[in-house]
């Protein structure tokens, strides 16, 4: 490992899906060697936040179609579980219609074994990143255990899995002893058998209906609270935005708060495929799930804790949040730190403004939400690394 007077090229800060697909393209693609790309990340294990989120919700396949993963080319993943291109010779459960989305296990299967072809585990450094100070030459960044390392530069790949939303009401009701859990909360494994028997499980999109659906598995009484009916989209955004269809008429958008509008109106923020909507109808239909659309929220008084609405109480003995990560800017004192410093240029709502190659300094690099107003509604997605990869790729081919 580099020590402050030997830099290596690359230094990727996140292990996650990004960071991991971004070191993956920079040592395979560009020819970086690896023992010249780095990857800090506090997890025991590279992806640790994307296994911990998606194993909460009892997913069983992805969302997204089998030509997102963090391999190099569209069929790697198809090529991998030995189905051809058109899914065929594939085992039972590895692809689910509609667009083969992959099973969870099988994605994270191809992760290994890229994670293992590449050699990332002996470049993962387990520590927290603090303090990224970019120079002309180098960028040095400061770890949490207080060892620094530097390097030519740097991509943030931070994701939003380190800021889970807390609303007001849940994080006092916490402070008042009541068993209330956010399902991204780091460290949390959801045990649905270690769960008591009332619980309601708070959010309207996929990630509530899949938790509230585990929870009903194992024989509790759910009540799923949501602001509003379900909304049915097959994807959080249109396809179209994937590629030039949207994306070239989103980079003609020279005002940064009409991209920050056009991203908010694309993402179908809280919404629920058709199949998972069939599911949690039939649930709900046949008396195993209750679902409740209010404003109102769980409350606890002498009589314990409950949702309390106009003509009816539900008593309750914990509460679930699913509902989802902070909007803000991620990063917290790091990124804010780096702004100030560094004069980094930021649009109105507090996102970095970064050329098309995501370069926000001379020397670091962002990617997954940082790059959103630059790779659009898709930048926090498995497809944003892939687009964001591309980018970067390019300049590391050139330097
Ligand atoms: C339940 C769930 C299911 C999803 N399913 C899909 C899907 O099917 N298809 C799809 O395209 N997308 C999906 N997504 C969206 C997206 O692909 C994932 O959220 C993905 O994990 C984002 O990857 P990331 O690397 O940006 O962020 P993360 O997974 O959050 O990883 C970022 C990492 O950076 C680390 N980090 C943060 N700050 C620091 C620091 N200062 N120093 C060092 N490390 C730091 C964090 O600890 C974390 O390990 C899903 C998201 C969730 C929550």
């Amino acid at each position: 490992m580099s020590t402050t007077s030997e830099p290596i090229e690359w230094l990727v800060v996140g292990g996650g899906i990004h960071g991991v697909h971004i070191a993956i393209r920079l040592i395979a693609q560009a020819g970086i060697p690896s023992n010249q790309v780095t990857i800090v990340d506090p997890g025991p294990r590279l992806l640790d936040a994307w296994r911990r989120c998606t194993g909460n919700t009892g997913m069983t396949h992805l969302r997204s179609p089998s030509v997102h993963h963090l391999g190099l080319n569209s069929f790697d993943l198809m090529d991998f579980s030995g189905a051809n291109r058109r899914g065929k010779g594939a085992q039972k459960g590895d692809f689910e219609a509609p667009y083969a989305r992959p099973s969870v296990a099988l994605f994270e299967a191809h992760c290994d074994e890229l994670i293992e072809r590449y050699g990332l585990n002996e470049r993962h450094v387990e520590d927290r990143v603090v303090g990224v100070e970019p120079d002309c030459e180098t960028v040095t960044v400061t770890l949490e255990s207080g060892r620094t390392l530097t390097a030519r530069h740097v991509v943030l790949a931070l994701g939003a899995s380190s800021q889970p939303r807390w609303p007001e009401w849940a994080t006092a009701l916490k402070a008042d002893g009541a068993m209330v859990k956010q399902l991204f909360e780091p460290g949390f494994s959801l045990q649905p058998s270690d769960w008591p028997e009332r619980v309601a499980v708070v959010g309207g999109g996929i990630s509530a209906v899949q938790a509230a659906l585990r929870l009903v598995g194992e024989g509790r009484q759910v009540t799923l609270l949501a602001r509003h009916p379900f909304r049915k989209h097959q994807f959080d955004s249109d396809p179209g935005w994937v590629g030039p269809k949207n994306m070239r008429g989103f980079a003609t958008v020279t005002d940064l708060s009409k991209r920050r509008r056009l991203i908010r109106t694309a993402r179908h923020a809280g919404s629920v495929p058709p199949k998972l909507y069939r599911s949690v109808k039939r649930a709900i239909n046949d008396g195993t799930l209750q679902h409740v659309i209010t404003e109102a929220y769980p409350t606890q008084d002498d009589d314990g804790l409950h949702l309390q609405m106009k003509d009816t109480r539900i008593g309750l003995d914990a509460v679930l949040l699913a509902t989802g990560f902070e909007s803000h800017r991620p990063g917290g004192a790091l990124v804010d730190a780096l702004v100030q410093t560094h004069a980094l240029p930021c649009a109105a709502c507090g996102y970095p403004v970064v050329d098309s190659h995501l370069r926000w300094h001379p020397r670091v690099f962002v990617t997954g939400p940082l790059a959103e107003l630059e790779l659009g509604p898709v930048s926090r997605n498995i497809v944003g690394a892939r687009r964001a990869a591309e980018r970067i790729v390019r300049v590391a081919m050139a330097s």
